[in-house]
């Protein structure tokens, strides 16, 4: 039997994220596994259906604690400890990476961040990294217990089984002195779908030369029905907002198609996206590193490569 709670994040309708459907999938691909779904807060309707065999809400973590994850640190450490389960798994997000990282040092557990698979090995797990920026993949063992691990979106299918979950609430004692107060939260504006669940991703950088070109990419996006990404030189540079930086300091994203238009390849953004299913890469440096990794690509400067493509897709798509 493997033991393990899935720390279950929610989208902005409030239902279970598609990243939590996945980490779900991977928990159930482990031998004879028994997965628990932890909640901060109330469960949306949705998770009532989940198909593993128990959901424990946590009514003592509240929004307040959003952004700070004082709370949901000391409260869901408090549930590891009681119910002792083998593996915790997070999404790889700003709250899985916090969370899981502080509850790591707090039980002197092993932290396996940004796993893109993960396996039983003997009495331990197995879990599979990207490593060197993502020039290399690395699979490490924990002996340990609990292995504490965040799960890049994308790399396994939501599931679509159901089931009939039973649902408690888990009551902890812990008082969390607050040191800092939330006074507001901004949500990100936003059209069309998150950049970590898109299946399409259209990525810029430096090589489009200033801002007004992205609104092209967005279109392609959008056509395709996915997000926009970036480097971070075209983030730094101020032509789109860092939210949309692809990389080793941005957001991990595996969709099924990774379109790189200016970007050379930097292994510091190629951590980001090399678990895609196919990059495509426009770039007029046909010596530049994107090519090693892309499947398909165009030599040759975006201006003039992207009309036809954007105007193909959209034919094809009408
Ligand atoms: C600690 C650290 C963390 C980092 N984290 C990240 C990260 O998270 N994400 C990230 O992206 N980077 C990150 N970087 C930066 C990274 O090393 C690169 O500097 C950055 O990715 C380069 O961005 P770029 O490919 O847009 O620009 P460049 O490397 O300048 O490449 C521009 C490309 O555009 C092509 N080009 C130019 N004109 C055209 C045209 N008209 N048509 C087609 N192609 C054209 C060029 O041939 C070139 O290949 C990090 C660096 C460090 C040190």
């Amino acid at each position: 039997m493997t033991s393990i709670l899935v720390v279950a994040e929610c989208d902005e309708q409030g239902e279970i994220s598609q990243s939590t459907l996945q980490a779900i999938v991977a928990a159930k691909g482990l031998v004879d596994p028994v997965v628990t779904v932890v909640i901060a807060g109330e469960a949306p309707a949705s998770a009532s259906t989940l198909a593993v065999g128990k959901i424990v809400t946590l009514s003592s973590v509240d929004d307040a604690d959003a952004g700070i994850y004082d709370q949901a640190t000391a409260v869901i450490s408090s549930l590891v400890e009681s119910t002792s389960p083998e593996i915790v798994i997070f999404s790889k997000s700003d709250f899985g990476s916090v969370v899981g990282a502080r509850m790591a040092f707090r039980s002197d557990s092993a932290f396996a961040s940004d796993c893109i698979e993960i396996s039983n090995a003997g009495d331990g797990v197995s879990v599979t990294r990207p490593v060197y920026g993502g020039s290399a993949l690395a699979e490490f063992e924990i002996p340990t217990r609990p292995a504490i691990i965040t799960l890049r979106a994308g790399v396994y299918e939501a599931g679509t089984e159901t089931g009939l979950p039973l649902i408690e609430a888990f009551e902890s004692d812990v008082n969390v002195e607050r040191v800092v107060s939330v006074t507001g939260t901004v949500a990100e504006a936003r059209e069309g779908v998150r950049l970590e669940d898109a299946n399409f991703v259209v990525s810029g950088g430096r090589g489009l030369g200033g801002p007004e070109p992205f609104s092209v990419l967005a279109d392609l996006a959008n056509a395709l029905g996915g997000a926009v990404g970036a480097s971070r030189a075209a983030c730094d540079a101020g032509w789109i907002d860092h939210s949309h930086q692809v990389g080793l300091t941005g957001k991990s994203v595996s969709p099924d198609v990774y379109i790189a238009i200016g970007i050379s390849g930097a292994s510091q953004h190629m951590a980001g996206c090399s678990s895609s299913r196919a990059i495509v890469a426009i770039n007029k440096d046909g010596d530049s590193n994107i090519f090693k990794e892309a499947r398909f690509g165009i030599v040759g400067d975006w201006e003039k490569a992207l009309p036809s493509f954007l105007a193909t897709v959209r034919e094809l798509k009408a």
